[in-house]
């Protein structure tokens, strides 16, 4: 192979990892210690829930804070977002962390089922210094819930936004609460 040549194959192998200078990857879970493995090498398989809606949204959309070079633990699911330098895990099911929800999102009350309209999703995001739990979904607009929802964040210390639809969404709220706690955890490693 010619100079020229070698160092065209050295660039192709450089550039292949995908990754980019100034974003390392974790090679352990930031969140359990458990192994890691690239997303792209992780199949969504749509018969079952997402393993990470924060990963796999399944909408229309791509998901712009993941790259394929990123990383997912095989333990806990949290995954790594070099571009956000967060572990998130989001899951409709509550009970599903391996780490717990705080209690004053798990007990957060839920409207009816016939007035959720959209998917409850429940988060839990680790970042340099700082952990958050959340809660979200659309809801009917009902202001007696709406109340409750009020009264039970100021007694909880939750951040409550509730942000009103328009159009299509019309009548409808948007319900997001997080809990935000003070983390030791290095999210990187
Ligand atoms: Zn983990």
């Amino acid at each position: 192979m010619t100079r020229i040549g070698s160092i065209l194959t050295l660039c192709l192998v450089l550039c292949g990892c995908g990754r980019h200078i100034g974003d390392p990857v974790p090679s352990s879970c930031g969140v359990c210690g458990g192994n890691v493995v690239p997303i792209s090498s992780v199949a969504d398989d749509r018969i079952k829930p997402s393993r990470n809606i924060s990963v796999w949204n399944r909408s229309i959309c791509a998901n712009p804070f993941y790259r394929d070079s990123d990383v997912i633990c095989t333990k806990c699911a949290h995954a790594y977002s070099t571009m956000l330098k967060a572990w998130s895990l989001a899951l409709q099911d509550s009970g599903g962390f391996q780490k717990p929800l705080h209690v004053s999102i798990l007990d957060f009350p839920l409207p009816s089922s016939s007035n959720v309209t959209f998917g409850i999703v429940y988060r839990q995001t680790l970042a340099a210094s700082n952990r958050t739990d959340s809660v979200s979904f659309w809801c009917l607009d009902d202001e007696q819930y709406l109340a409750i929802i009020q009264r039970y964040s100021g007694s909880s210390g939750l951040s409550l936004r509730e942000t009103k639809g328009n159009g299509r969404l019309t009548n409808q709220v948007h319900v997001l609460a997080e809990h935000k706690m003070r983390s030791n955890k290095t999210p990187g490693n």
